[in-house]
């Protein structure tokens, strides 16, 4: 498989230099040249292992990896002990159309670990064939889950420096508490003023920066990204997709292989909607992708209107995963929307630079909105549908998962549209104790982990371990940067 560049298809790369890269020189995203086509292979596939499958799936990217490097890549990562058994997703039945695909069961409860438990096993052999001489240096942005899923999947991974970068107001107590306390003689964790759109700017800034890439060459290291701008993170979400469709099979939520599917995602920037767009691209039965935001809903009006228009108020909301106004990996989308025409990404995005804004063609528009329906809901529906759901379907949501609940509510009423749906829940309830808590009725008192006992009563579930343990930890780092500090602060790790 060759990979391209959004912004340009003369740039043609392997998926071991596009994994060590994470993002093209010109600013762009790598895009797959082609899809495979799997349409005819559905049957075969449904009978695969969850890692059998995934390394099917991987075979046909990996191109330049063996089936023994890409089976070491596997076994390594979804393994009983990380993510709590042989199957590192869960299907739970939610009511009449809908199964919950439960995605948080790894170590940091959210569903990050199911592409950064792996992409640390990907990078180590890609850097094997490329870069062979230098470490890495991988610099994230997080708006809370991605950062502490990073700093989990390469603590102490030899041959690379890892720094996380969140905003300092930006991030729930639990996660700031997890990255503060994170382990590994490798890792370092930094708060910026500002917000996560701050935060991934400043960071694709440093990133891009042909001063600064010379400046860490000369002290041995390169630059690679654990953000979902990196396809190394894309293609493990691909999987998960695949699977569910067939579990709902077994579970005769469908009666054929072939029938369609709704998928609902509860959204940010734009990485597992896209995994999923791609896992329907290969030949998975989709009907509609229903894309969920919060009261950043830069993404749900781009659906509805065709103009994607960041110029707008910033809200930090209880699902603060998706508190994004740049959807990275929409760029990877509006590729497919255009049939991969480099020039007119380019111009859109030197729009978005500029503008902060742009507007897609009406065929694209056509396009996006066959597939794609945009919806969200703000802070106090969240809470609401966290209580329904919980009372009439014993279903615990946290507050990004009810998100997603929310607008296909709003879907099913608008269209009357029962399709089979999978809905994503994408993190532990536990990780947002406090807002869950106050959903419920809760009342809330004392700090996290006094929370986390008071839902624990009320609900009569309980917390993952990894998630208590916090309470007994040391907190390890608390440097606070503006974000123009960002490149003195790179310089003074390495
Ligand atoms: C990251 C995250 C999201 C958003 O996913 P994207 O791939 O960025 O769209 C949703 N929910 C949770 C809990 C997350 O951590």
């Amino acid at each position: 498989m060759e990979y391209r560049s959004t912004r340009d298809s003369k740039i043609r790369k392997q998926a071991a230099e596009v994994i060590a890269a994470g993002i093209s020189n010109d600013g762009g995203l790598f895009i797959p040249a082609n899809f495979p086509d799997l349409k005819g292979k559905l049957s075969e596939m449904s009978k695969l292992t969850y890692n059998r499958l995934a390394e099917f799936i991987f075979s046909l990217y990996l191109t330049d990896f063996t089936a023994e490097e890409i089976a070491a890549c596997v076994g390594g990562a979804y393994t009983k002990e990380k993510f709590g058994g042989d199957v590192p997703v869960r299907l739970v039945k939610l009511n009449g159309e809908a199964e919950m695909l439960e995605l948080w069961h790894g170590p940091t409860s959210a569903f990050k670990d199911m592409a950064l438990q792996i992409l640390p096993y990907f990078l180590l052999t890609s850097m094997k064939k490329v870069n062979s001489d230098k470490k890495a240096l991988i610099l994230t942005a997080t708006s809370g889950d991605t950062g502490k899923a990073a700093l989990e999947g390469f603590k102490d991974v030899e041959n690379v420096e890892i720094i996380v970068f969140y905003p300092k107001d930006g991030v729930s107590d639990l996660q700031k508490r997890q990255m503060d306390t994170q382990e590994g003689e490798n890792v370092h964790v930094c708060a910026i003023n500002g917000n996560f759109d701050d935060a991934q700017t400043a960071v694709k800034a440093v990133f891009t920066d042909a001063e600064m890439k010379a400046f860490i060459s000369e002290k041995g290291y390169f630059f690679s990204s654990a953000n979902s701008i990196n396809f190394g993170r894309l293609l493990p979400q691909v999987v998960y997709y695949f699977y569910a469709y067939f579990d709902l099979h077994k579970k005769g939520r469908i009666s054929s292989l072939g029938e369609k599917i709704n998928i609902v995602v509860p959204t940010g920037n734009f990485g597992n909607i896209l995994a999923a767009y791609y896992a329907y691209r290969m030949g998975l039965p989709v009907n509609k992708f229903i894309c969920a935001s919060n009261a950043n809903n830069v993404l749900a009006d781009f659906i509805n209107t065709g103009v994607y228009d960041k110029n707008r108020g910033f809200f930090a909301t209880v699902s603060p995963s998706m508190d994004i106004l740049i959807s990275s990996n929409l760029e990877r989308l509006l590729s497919a929307l255009y049939d991969d025409d480099d020039n007119e990404i380019k111009t859109l995005m030197e729009s978005l630079k500029t503008n902060g804004k742009y507007e897609i063609s009406s065929s694209a528009k056509g396009k996006l909105t066959e597939m794609f329906y945009g919806g969200f809901i703000d802070d106090e529906e969240t809470k609401t549908v966290i209580e329904r759901t919980f009372d009439e379907c014993g279903y615990l949501c946290d507050t990004h998962t009810a998100v997603a609940v929310g607008v296909y509510e709003t879907y099913k009423k608008e269209s009357g549209d029962n399709t089979p749906a999978i809905i994503i829940s994408t993190a532990s309830p536990y990780k947002f104790a406090g807002s869950v808590l106050s959903a419920l009725g809760g009342e809330i008192s004392g700090d996290e982990f006094a929370q986390i006992a008071a839902l624990e009563a009320l609900t009569h579930t309980v917390a993952q371990p990894q998630i208590r343990g916090l309470e007994y930890k040391k907190s390890r780092f608390d440097d606070l940067i503006d974000k123009e500090d960002i490149f003195s602060y790179v310089k003074s790790i390495i």
